[in-house]
């Protein structure tokens, strides 16, 4: 159930757009350039046919997430191409399916694009490899989250998450409660935001997971890092044991027939037992299933995988992918009595 709130007017969400501006900032982002916008904010009700629409004020081209067919592709390359934007803002999920459009069509990159601006999901590493690929320029990303409460952003010389403390107190919270100390381990963010004194977070548990690091970054910034965040605890899957188990590497498999496949998502309602649902553009053969279930299984021994065909694969009404959807109820403290 989402957790609504209150924030304070005229500040809360100035002070968010300052933090995330001075993070973008590190790759070379400047308040008049221009962007493209691929984050469901397109509003469907004035479309009048369109799937973009420009917005003046932030000097933006907005396009749809929803309209991202085989048919439509090409219009949005040609469209981004024209509007020759600085910087492209995207979920990750969202600019993948035009990465990959953009690789089978051998697209060439877009030269103006400095950098691609993905947040507000996990970016996974096939992503950035396929966006770098493709866009040939820096993928950037960061973390934070609807609460915002805590945020943490990659620099220019690296890949770690530098916690932000002007914004909040992070903390990482280890399986037996206590305080993450240890370089590599997991542990639950906890965070107390500075930018909400209406509906004040404190202490307030994300149900995301991230590793601390006790690594020094080469920029010179002296926060903490953390080397890599893990999202949230729905992203994981439950084992036979009751054990949660990352489902990070879960893509390799469908990732491997990439070009065969729409969409995908994998649902588990049974411990131990995963569903992958797909979409998929042309048949499969026996030996191309088997060959998905195979990487499953060796990123996964302890786990039975189903595959099934299906015509459509939901997004969420914010335009988002689920990756997964666990049916299963889990909380970080089933996982600290049986990790
Ligand atoms: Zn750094």
């Amino acid at each position: 159930i989402p957790l609504g709130f209150y924030w304070e007017r005229g500040v809360t969400s100035l002070k968010e757009h300052a933090f995330i501006r001075a993070l973008w900032d590190r790759v070379g982002y400047r308040i008049r350039d221009r962007c493209v916008v691929l984050r469901g904010n397109f509003d469907q009700s004035g479309r009048k046919g369109k799937f973009w629409r420009y917005d003046p004020l932030n000097k933006s081209l907005i396009l749809s997430c929803v309209d991202m067919t085989n048919e439509l592709l090409p219009n949005y390359v040609a469209k981004i191409r024209e509007f020759r934007p600085n910087f492209i803002q995207a979920y990750p999920s969202v600019i993948a399916i035009l990465a990959r459009f953009m690789k089978k069509n051998s697209v060439k990159p877009f030269p103006s694009v400095e950098a691609l601006l993905c947040g507000s999901e996990n970016l996974y590493p096939w992503q950035r490899e396929l966006l770098e690929e493709v866009f040939q320029c820096k993928v950037y990303t960061w973390y934070g989250h609807r609460e915002r409460t805590a945020l943490a952003g990659e620099c220019e010389k690296s890949t770690y998450y530098h916690i932000q403390p002007e914004y909040g107190i992070m903390e990482l919270i280890n399986k037996h409660e206590n305080a993450v100390t240890n370089k590599d381990e997991l542990g639950e963010i906890v965070a107390t935001g500075f930018n909400n004194f209406i509906c004040p977070f404190i202490r307030y548990r994300t149900m995301d997971l991230a590793i601390l690091s006790n690594a020094k970054c080469k920029c010179g910034r002296d926060y903490v890092l953390l080397s890599k965040t893990e999202g949230k605890l729905q992203y994981f899957f439950v084992d036979k044991t009751g054990s949660l188990i990352t489902s990070f590497y879960s893509d390799e498999g469908p990732q491997s027939l990439a070009d065969k496949i729409e969409a995908y998502q994998y649902v588990q309602n049974k411990p131990g037992k995963v569903l992958l649902n797909i979409c998929a553009k042309s048949e499969f053969s026996n030996s191309e299933i088997g060959s998905v279930k195979r990487t499953f299984l060796d990123f996964y021994p302890r786990f039975d995988i189903e595959v099934e065909f299906v015509d459509q694969i939901p997004r969420t009404e914010s335009g988002k992918f689920k990756f997964l959807v666990q049916k299963l109820p889990i909380e970080f403290g089933d996982f600290a009595q049986r990790k």
